[in-house]
């Protein structure tokens, strides 16, 4: 197998196809500590792309209460415990191996799904990713376990839970149009293809014949089959939002987010492009909202990196969640992300600000600065105590033409109603 570069492995690995990288790359971040769980996002997706019959089942957006809901049921323990069982306790990452540009998290030494494959074969060829298909009642109830911290049926009879130890968050999940898709590394009609202007991944469906080794393949299970058509199905980033082309939205072709981010009320959501180089790496860009959080600041980090997708959805981990499930879930950078995030300084507190404040995607900001208007104590995760300065900066947004449509303060404007409408809404 052809070997290829994964930034956030630190090292090479092997993968079925040769490296050839998008132009840019449709990327994004969840800020996961303001989750709500309503579930707005999956509604306006399900309404958007999936309302038709044979897609019952389909949430492209889904979710899901971690650390026991999941959809499908069970989909990352699952391959978790796969991956153990090829490379017993050899999922590790050495994080001295550092390089910013190579391998910003250190050098992971386990296995990839595509490594953990090597030499399986099944009833259509080669296994190319260590994967399994989800059975029917997997893909039933997307909300099982909703607000559960611990499932009460798998404590031993008699059993009490200590005190203030019990934790759970909220994970929404999309495909993370991943730079080494397993989906399209998998498809024996090459089928899938990701698009050379956005890194958009997206099943042809003239070509596809149902075999559903993308939905075996696909670690964060987000190819799903649709029974009556006989093809399979996922999430196509709103391209022609991506691409400008809603004439409602985009009067002049500025390109605008996905129908999912757009909606979250937590403000948890903020998409984008970032620029891919020749080589592969994403070109250097700090004034570009998400090269800022994920490369700069690395206040964002992949979901199960050690996949080995490269997958282009980011995260900034919850700071209530013990290290262990984090780790295991977001990779080394963990603690160093929720200690920014937990104190963040003036820059990043005004980048926080971006999130939901348009619906137009966002390639730069500015910062000017402001007055110094407060002082307050932050408790770290360690326990210390931290005195954090507020300024009262502006960022600016701007459209991919250059044009300003986002100036946001730190301090929210505070507009006191007048007396006479004082009980109106
Ligand atoms: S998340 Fe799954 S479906 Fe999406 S690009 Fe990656 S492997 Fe393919
Ligand atoms: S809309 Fe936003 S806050 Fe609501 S569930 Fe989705 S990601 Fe969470």
């Amino acid at each position: 197998m052809p070997s290829v570069h994964n930034w956030q492995l630190g090292r090479s690995m092997e993968y079925p196809y040769p490296e050839h990288h998008p132009k840019w790359q449709f990327a994004f971040v969840f800020n996961t500590n303001r989750c709500l769980a309503c579930q707005t996002c999956t509604m306006s997706c399900k309404s958007t792309w999936t309302f038709s019959r044979g897609q019952e089942h389909m949430w492209w957006n889904n979710v899901e209460t971690k650390p026991f809901g999941g959809y499908p049921k069970h989909w990352d323990s699952n391959l978790l415990s796969m991956l153990d069982a090829a490379n017993p306790g050899g999922q590790t990452w050495d994080a001295t191996k550092t390089d910013p540009t190579k391998a910003p998290y250190g050098t992971f030494e386990g296995q990839t799904i595509f490594e953990a494959a090597t030499g399986q074969s099944g009833p259509g060829g080669p296994v190319r990713a260590l994967g399994y298909l989800p059975t029917p009642e997997d893909w039933t109830g997307p909300n099982v376990f909703e607000d559960h911290a611990r499932n009460p049926a798998t404590l031993p009879a008699g059993t009490t839970l200590p005190e203030h130890k019990v934790w759970f968050f909220y994970l929404a999940r999309l495909c993370n149009h991943c730079t080494y898709a397993a989906c399209l590394a998998s498809c024996p009609r090459q089928a899938i293809y990701k698009r050379p202007e956005d890194g958009i991944v997206l099943i042809d469906q003239s070509r596809c014949r149902g075999y559903q080794r993308c939905v075996e393949a696909c670690p964060y299970k987000k190819a799903i089959f649709r029974p009556n058509t006989n093809t399979s199905e996922k999430c196509v980033a709103c391209y022609p939002r991506i691409e400008g082309k809603d004439q409602e939205l985009s009067p002049n072709g500025e390109p605008c987010e996905t129908r999912c981010m757009t909606s979250c009320p937590g403000k948890i959501r903020l998409q984008g492009l970032v620029e891919i180089g020749d080589d592969g790496n994403w070109v250097a860009d700090p004034s570009n909202p998400l090269y800022y959080l994920i490369r700069e600041r690395k206040v964002a980090l992949p979901l199960y990196p050690q996949f080995g997708t490269e997958p282009n959805g980011f995260y900034i981990p919850p700071r209530w969640v013990p290290r262990g499930y984090l780790n295991q879930m977001f990779g080394p950078g963990v603690q160093a992300a929720i200690e920014q995030y937990s104190c963040p300084d003036r820059e990043l507190l005004s980048v926080l600000q971006l999130f939901r404040a348009t619906r137009q995607i966002l390639f730069r900001f500015e910062i000017v600065q402001g007055p110094k208007v407060a002082e307050i104590e932050v408790t770290m995760p360690d326990g210390t105590k931290k005195t954090q300065s507020i300024w009262n900066d502006t960022v600016l947004g701007f459209n991919r033409f250059g044009k300003e449509v986002v100036r946001i303060t730190t301090e929210e404007p505070v507009f006191e109603r007048p007396k006479n409408h004082a009980n109106s809404i």
